[in-house]
């Protein structure tokens, strides 16, 4: 499958890595839209949040929710940020691989679409 990232995960193309471990890689955005901005990824292939279902691969949209504020911390965003994820092409979503942003570091402008 011709997946970004899946090639990152894969180490194919390179990033600068906020934490990995068996199950998730977060790693820095290429084009920051705030002084933090990381996004973070299952280890599986999943298109987005609308194909998550009862089977295994919510374990991994969890597993990511319940690491968020370990890694914010890591990144000295405790204090406030947001994290975002995009479901397909009306709602933004440019690569088709599930990834939560999580961005901070300033206080952040209220737009919401
Ligand atoms: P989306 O628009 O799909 O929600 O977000 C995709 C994000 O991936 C964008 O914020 C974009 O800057 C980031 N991105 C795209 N290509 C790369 C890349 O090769 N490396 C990294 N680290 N980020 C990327
Ligand atoms: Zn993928």
């Amino acid at each position: 499958m011709d997946c970004l990232f899946c090639k990152i995960i894969a180490g194919e193309i390179p990033s600068k890595k906020v934490y990995e471990d068996e199950k998730i890689l977060a790693f820095h955005d290429i084009n920051p839209a705030a002084p933090v901005h990381f996004l973070i990824v299952p280890k599986i292939h999943i298109d987005s949040l609308d194909n998550i279902n009862d089977g295994d691969n919510a374990d991994y949209a969890c597993y990511i929710l319940k690491k968020i504020p370990e890694l914010a911390a890591s990144q000295n965003i405790a204090g406030g940020y947001r994290v975002i994820t995009n479901i397909g092409e009306d709602g933004g979503q440019t690569v088709k691989h599930l990834h939560f942003h999580v961005l901070g570091g300033k206080k952040l402008d209220i737009k919401l679409g």
